[in-house]
Parts: C-alpha cells; sequence; structure tokens
C-alpha cells in the first residue's frame, strides 16, 4: 500500500524538544492507523447504541432525543433557559422574533458540597436560583415555557422526561441516578411555591448547539460540545435508530445524542490509553467512566499535562529535577495553561514565563519551555484528533454531501489551534466527496434551550390547526 500522503503540521516544538522528552511523548501521538482502528471499534459502538437488541449494553448509548425538528426561524415567544452542566450554571431570559435575539442571563454558582451532596439538595437551589432571576427580570408572573439544557446522560421517553444514566464531569449528587430529572425540578419548584413556569423541553447541550446553529445554517447536522466534557449528537435515519420505531417523528429523522464520552468503558481505548489517563480516571469522582472523555475534556487536559510534567521532572528530564509543591499538587495546572502556552508564537514563551512564575518554577530555563510546550501540543493534539475521529466516522455514516458541525465548549472556543487541528486531521480522514464545515456556536446551552421549547410550541400549534 501507498504511504498516506498526510498534511499534518508537526507541533510547532518537534524539532527541538529534547530527544528523551520527545521519546517518552510518542506514547501520547495518534498516528492515522491507530485512528483508523478507533473509528472501526467506534462505528461499532455507534451501531450497538441504535439497535433495540443492543442498546441495553452498549457503552456508547445513543439516546434518542425527541426533539422533533430543527428550528426554520419562524419561532417567536419569550423563554426561559437552565443550562446546567458546563462551566457555569446560568439561567436565561431569551426573546425569539423571526431574525431577532435578545438574551438576558446571570451565572451563578454551584457550590461543591452542592455538586457532591443530595439531588433534592440541588434542585432547591436550582429553583432558588431561578427564583431571584426571575424576580430581578420581572417575569414572576408571567407562566414562561423552559428549555432545560441538562449535560448529563439521559435516557428519555418523551420531550419532558429524562432518567439520569450517571453523572459526569465532578457532579455526583445522591439519589438521582434513575430518577426523572424534570420531576425533581417539578418538586423542587412545588416545595417552594413562588415560581410558576412550565417546563416544556429537556435537551443535552450538544443538542442545544446543533439547534442554535441550525437555526442560521440550514445544513447543520451534528452538534459538538469541547468543553468541560465532550460529546457530540447528530442527525440519524428514523429506520436506523431503533430504539425510535414506535413513535412516528414525521420528519423521518431523529436526533441521537452519542454520548460518546463513556467510549472505551469497556477497554476498547486501552491500546492508546497512557499511564496519565489511568491516574486521573483513578482519581476521579467517577473511575472507569467516561474515559473518552477523560483524553478529551477540558475539566482534565490540565491535569495531563501536569501529571507529564510532574513525572518528566522526577526523572530529571525538565527543571534540572527540581519541581514546586504547586507543580506536584493536583489539579494545579489549568486547562486554561494550555491554550495560554501554545497562544505564543512559535518560539515565544511569555504566557508560560509566566505560568512557570506562578507556580514557583523560576529555576526553568529555555529548553524546559519547548519541553513543557511540546508536551501541551502533544496532549491538545491527541484530543482534536479524538474529536476529528469522532466525527469522521460520523460523516462517513451520514450519507450526506454537505455537512455543518456546530460547535461550543471551552476547549474549542480557547485554544488557539484546536479548530485547524480538527479541519486538517477530518479531512484526512473523511471521504473525500464529503464537504463539512466547523461552526462556533453562540451558546448553544442557552439559546439552543429556547429554540428547543420554541420548536416544541411551534409544531403544538401547527398540530392544533
Ligand atoms: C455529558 C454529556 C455532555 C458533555 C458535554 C458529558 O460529560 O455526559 O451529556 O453533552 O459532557 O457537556
Ligand atoms: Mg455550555
Amino acid at each position: 500500500m501507498a504511504p498516506e500522503i498526510t498534511t499534518e503540521h508537526p507541533p510547532s516544538c518537534e524539532d527541538v524538544a529534547s530527544l528523551d522528552i520527545r521519546d517518552k511523548c510518542r506514547e501520547l501521538i495518534l498516528d492515522n492507523e491507530k485512528i483508523r482502528k478507533l473509528m472501526k471499534v467506534f462505528l461499532e459502538n455507534v451501531e450497538r447504541g441504535l439497535k433495540k437488541a443492543t442498546h441495553p449494553t452498549s457503552i456508547v448509548k445513543c439516546f434518542p432525543t425527541y426533539v422533533q425538528d430543527l428550528p426554520n426561524g419562524t419561532e417567536k415567544g419569550k423563554f426561559l433557559a437552565l443550562d446546567l452542566g458546563g462551566t457555569n450554571f446560568r439561567v436565561l431570559l431569551i426573546e425569539l422574533s423571526g431574525e431577532h435575539f435578545e438574551m438576558k442571563s446571570k451565572i451563578f454558582a454551584i457550590p461543591q458540597h452542592i455538586m457532591l451532596g443530595s439531588g433534592e439538595q440541588l434542585f432547591d437551589h436550582i429553583a432558588e436560583c431561578l427564583a431571584i432571576f426571575v424576580k430581578e427580570e420581572q417575569v414572576a408572573d408571567q407562566k414562561l415555557p423552559l428549555g432545560f439544557t441538562f449535560s448529563f446522560p439521559l435516557s428519555q421517553t418523551g420531550l419532558t422526561v429524562g432518567y439520569l444514566e450517571r453523572w459526569t464531569k465532578g457532579f455526583n449528587c445522591s439519589n438521582v441516578v434513575g430518577n426523572d430529572v424534570v420531576q425533581m425540578l417539578n418538586e423542587a419548584i412545588d416545595r417552594r411555591g413562588d415560581v410558576q413556569i412550565e417546563i416544556c423541553a429537556i435537551l443535552n447541550d450538544t443538542t442545544g448547539t446543533l439547534m442554535s446553529c441550525a437555526w442560521k445554517n440550514h445544513a447543520t447536522r451534528i452538534g459538538l460540545i469541547v468543553g468541560t466534557g465532550s460529546n457530540a449528537c447528530y442527525v440519524e435515519k428514523q429506520k436506523n435508530a431503533e430504539m425510535w420505531s414506535d413513535v412516528d417523528m414525521g420528519s423521518g429523522n431523529v436526533l441521537i445524542n452519542l454520548e460518546w464520552g463513556a467510549f472505551g468503558d469497556d477497554g476498547a481505548l486501552d491500546f492508546v490509553r497512557t499511564e496519565y489517563d489511568e491516574d486521573i480516571d483513578r482519581n476521579s469522582v467517577n473511575p472507569s467512566k467516561q474515559k473518552c472523555e477523560k483524553m478529551i475534556s477540558g475539566m482534565y487536559m490540565g491535569e495531563l499535562v501536569r501529571l507529564a510534567l510532574e513525572r518528566f521532572t522526577k526523572e530529571g528530564l525538565l527543571f534540572g529535577g527540581k519541581g514546586s509543591d504547586m507543580l506536584f499538587e493536583r489539579g494545579r495546572f489549568y486547562t486554561k495553561y494550555v491554550s495560554e502556552i501554545e497562544s505564543d508564537p512559535p518560539g515565544v514563551f511569555n504566557n508560560l514565563r509566566d505560568i512557570c512564575e506562578e507556580l514557583a518554577l523560576k529555576h526553568a530555563t529555555e529548553q524546559d519551555f519547548i519541553n513543557i510546550r511540546y508536551i501541551c501540543e502533544c496532549i491538545s493534539r491527541r484530543s482534536a484528533h479524538l474529536v476529528s475521529a469522532g466525527l469522521a466516522t460520523l460523516l462517513n455514516k451520514m450519507d450526506e454531501k454537505n455537512v455543518t458541525i456546530g460547535i461550543d465548549g471551552s476547549v474549542y472556543r480557547f485554544h488557539p489551534h484546536f479548530h485547524n487541528l480538527m479541519m486538517e486531521k477530518i479531512k484526512e480522514l473523511v471521504d473525500p466527496s464529503i464537504e463539512f464545515d466547523l461552526m462556533l456556536s453562540e451558546d448553544g446551552s442557552g439559546r439552543g434551550a429556547a429554540l428547543v421549547a420554541a420548536v416544541a410550541a411551534r409544531l403544538q400549534k401547527e398540530a392544533i390547526r
């Protein structure tokens, strides 16, 4: 076979990083042979998730979303939205009218003790934030429709019913898994008695992202998040989505929430996982779960880099073998550092120098800078390449010639090269007849929730007519 032609640009520090560092980072590099193997196994996983017989034991769940239609631009009205499960918890008030979009929102903190407390406490907190917001916005007296972006795996039996399959991303509230979270929120609102709302949709952030892009760009068929967590959803033909076969969708399409973060939980990724991945997993609140997500998303990327830095320092390959307490402290190397380090032009280490000072690594040399940047590049590329493998698998499967992918999330937004890395890699992996585009979503989890609620309201009206 002829060698594969690759258009890939090497990481900026590849030629100058120390030999032993390059050698030890080799396991972090996914070549196209490994990626194609991943794509094949991932496709099998998706197919298992879609089929009734294999869905219950499938690792990649492919949950149908009950979102019936994409927005067509005629949606109108005032909507509330809740956005839980990203970097911030937010409450939003959104007004849609034709091409016009107005939005007010407020960020509320979710303290750690609530993220790890009881489900009842969590939903009481959410209801309280909602109550504060509607009073401030002076809409407390109106019964507004609400879209709830709940960015965790849900098994749904309707647009307003969602049973939590598992917590992810640092949440671990008791007595929620297996329960309908819409009902839990309604109960919390009833306990207060001072807010009236109508929850008309619960959705995943990937769905919101797809919807918010589809509103502007009608070729949007995939929604992707590379943020605190990672996941994608896509438009599948109803006949392929067996879990759905009993419901008549009219459109012939079903929006599938893949929950690809769980890919690898059966060991499918073990041939590319490293000791850093195992360390992250062992020390997480959800060991042995979300193994793919832990290799991709922003909740873990900085810590992956830190673990490599810690190891190489202890092996005497960095900082003359002398680290710092902060460097050896779990969670102390933030994912935003990776974006900052890679934002400096090649050969310039302004941001990295500041970060080293922040971490009490004043003794770092120019060669340390080069090596650290190289490690960051390896880990962020690996993330971008895994995401690309997943997307290319979907594009090849979907049988559409022109697909826009709507994307949101802090890693995609703030990493300076993520978009280009994805464009490059997906091009290498998809059937050459397929055209695709990557589109940044404008606040998919916020306005997407309003759009899902609005589409549901429109369809209801059309049905009455
Ligand atoms: C969740 C998904 C979500 C993704 C991005 C994952 O941890 O399981 O439902 O879409 O994070 O927020
Ligand atoms: Mg979000």
